[in-house]
């Protein structure tokens, strides 16, 4: 499958690349054979043998770096090992590039057309940071991301490259994904040839446990379904209801979108306490993961149901619908991430709206997830001095911080940030057209028909502005540049309080609190005291400006004792419930860096805990943007 350009500015844009593509490496790239052999998947040690059409001299190659989704130069790079290179049995000499250490350098004789070129993928033992470069096999299961086992030829962007993959398995163990089979036999999994953006598009899950679950009808088209690799067949066995809300997702999702852009989805959903968390996105399926027993458990149903339908938009909006800068001929070029306020922010918009619509999510709970959002940014400290639109800037560098100063940081607030905000433009457009018309609008314009296979779509800035006002007319420049470029104080609301509802904060955990945290790990006082601490009294972070950073508190502290007494979580709650009718400051003994002291936190407004409140004076927009259609 082809991935061309279509109209707008976006085409001008593209049409730019394919010229230089054409003039500079000609119409077509070569076929590269591409064998992968997983069958040692719970030793995550896997191999890889490429097959490169070559002349002789110097032929330089590439190691995928800037992974599409991922938003960054996130390849694994430190963890491609075995690298070999031969041409007709001879090995062949080799030199990585010394300003990028992605790029490697082969001599090939003279009188060679083709080099072989093996490798070994040594994936990740231990949780380290990473997205598809993280924890990905298990003794059960392995989730292949292509990019990660392959090298590609300088001088052909990845749609002109054409690879025929084959892949290995373990004995016995079955496989879900969105790349055609051309022929199996035993374990040896043959595809059809495809293009190399489309391979890296395709990621394969495989596993011993792997239930497969249509999401539409035998007789719809195109056809969605749901495959769900576990480590025990335990977890596969969730309520029928789970099912369903996803078969009412697909539904939801067309009828918003009025358009599909895939021939055959498959959503790729990884239930392991062994794999790194996280979902990313592709045209025709979505790599998700999260813990093993997620789907048998309700606070585990309640805490990730948001994640199958933030991915499932992906495929019309960050795939199909792209930005511009975003969209790069390979994946050696840097993107660029100032859009990922639409990429990310719509997304998260849309997929909660989804998770609602579909049933996944009560209204309750999506009014509680929003409340967190709300009260989450409504209280953060980095507003100060860093604005939204940099939040995306920054990504490529950013994304990888750690805990410890995010808020005063700030993370990437471009996800939930932006669902506040495109919530207000939803409720603008709502009230602007006296409920005539609603974001839904701007969803078939700018993601809708016609429908068809896989392609990009670009757009910038502008487009954005224009179908918002082709929708409804209105200064959506000045919208968009002020909700990027403000420095607060506090969250925007606009939205929130415009669809007639209130953020309010009690001494009651909301449902969607209780079940996050029904493990007991963490606690969560940001509303309160500023401070964010694990179970055992380790601070995680704290917001500047507020109680505890004020009294000297910040992370990497250790609270050991509340009020005289050893920390617990049941201290801490009972020290800030009995601060509410004393007069006497609440006491910490913390340590920090092997010394102790003790710190007061002259504190007496209670637990605050964040939650959505109907107000009455203002017609009840939200719970009709939550409502399936
Ligand atoms: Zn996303």
């Amino acid at each position: 499958m082809g991935i061309g350009s279509r109209s707008g500015v976006g085409y001008f844009l593209c049409l730019a690349i394919v010229l230089l593509s054409f003039s500079v490496f000609g119409a077509n790239g070569p076929t590269i054979a591409l064998s992968v052999d997983a069958s040692e998947a719970p030793r995550k040690m896997f191999h890889a043998q490429l097959r490169i059409p070559a002349k002789p001299g110097m032929l330089t190659l590439y190691y995928p770096k800037w992974i599409p989704g991922e938003h960054g130069p996130t390849g694994p790079i430190t963890d491609l090992t075995g690298l070999k290179f031969t041409a007709s049995g001879k090995t062949l000499k080799w030199r990585r590039d010394l300003l990028d250490g992605f790029t490697f350098h082969v001599e090939v004789p003279p009188g060679e057309n083709e080099v072989v070129a093996s490798l070994d993928y040594a994936s990740p033992a231990s949780f380290e940071p990473g997205y598809s470069a993280g924890m990905s096999a298990t003794d059960k299961l392995y989730i292949v991301s292509w990019n990660t086992l392959l090298l590609y030829p300088a001088g052909y962007g990845s749609d002109q490259l054409t690879y025929s993959a084959s892949l290995r398995l373990p004995a016995g163990w079955k496989f879900g994904t969105s790349l055609h089979v051309a022929n199996q036999v035993g374990g040896d999994i043959h595809f059809a040839p495809v293009s190399l953006t489309m391979l890296v598009d395709g990621p394969v899950l495989a596993g011993e446990y792997l239930k497969v679950v249509p999401l539409t009808l035998p007789t719809e088209n195109p056809p969605a379904e749901l495959d769900v690799a576990a480590d025990s067949t335990a977890a596969l066995d969730a309520p029928e209801e789970v099912w369903e809300h996803y078969r009412n997702l697909v539904k939801q999702a067309g009828i918003l979108f009025g358009a599909r852009h895939y021939t055959d989805y498959h959503f790729l959903l990884t239930l392991s306490d062994h794999v790194a968390h996280f979902g990313l996105e592709h045209h025709e399926s979505n790599d998700s993961r999260v813990d093993e027993r997620s789907l048998i458990e309700e606070d585990g149903r309640k805490t990730t149901a948001g994640l199958l339908p933030h991915e499932y938009v992906h495929s019309w909006n960050g795939k199909y619908r792209r930005p511009a800068d975003l969209a790069t001929p390979d994946y050696e070029q840097p993107m660029q991430t100032d859009l990922l306020w639409v990429y990310e922010g719509l997304t998260s918009y849309l997929g909660d709206m989804l998770s609602a619509r579909s049933g996944e999510r009560t209204p309750s709970l999506a009014r509680d997830a929003l409340a967190q959002m709300a009260a989450d940014l409504d209280h953060r400290s980095g507003r100060v001095w860093r604005n939204l639109q940099d939040t995306a800037d920054g990504v490529p560098t950013m994304q990888d911080a750690p805990k410890a100063w995010e808020d005063y940081r700030r993370g990437l607030d471009y996800y939930d940030e932006d669902v506040l905000n495109w919530l207000w433009a939803d409720v603008i457009i709502r009230q602007q057209s006296k409920g005539a018309k609603s974001l839904d609008d701007f969803c078939k314009l700018f993601h809708g028909a016609p429908s068809g296979p896989p392609m990009v779509n670009t757009y910038t800035f502008d487009d954005i502005v224009n179908v918002l006002n082709q929708v409804s007319p209105y200064d959506w420049r000045g919208f968009w540049t002020e909700r990027l470029s403000n420095h607060g104080p506090g969250a925007p609301l606009g939205g929130v309080e415009g669809s007639g509802w209130k953020l309010v904060y009690d001494e009651t955990p909301s449902e969607l609190d209780r079940a996050e945290n029904s493990d007991g790990k963490s606690l969560n006082a940001h509303y309160s005291l500023g401070l964010f601490a694990n179970s055992d009294g380790l601070i995680r972070d704290t917001a500047e400006g507020m109680v505890a950073a004020k009294a000297g508190i910040g992370p990497g502290m250790k609270i050991v004792a509340v009020n005289g007494r050893r920390f617990s979580p049941e201290a801490w709650h009972d020290a800030i419930h009995a601060a509410k009718t004393s007069p006497s400051p609440i006491e910490l003994m913390v340590e920090n860096a092997d010394y102790f002291r003790v710190v007061k936190l002259d504190y007496h407004d209670g637990e605050k805990y964040p939650h959505l409140m109907r107000d009455e004076s203002k017609p009840d927009l939200l719970t009709e943007i939550y409502r399936a259609k």
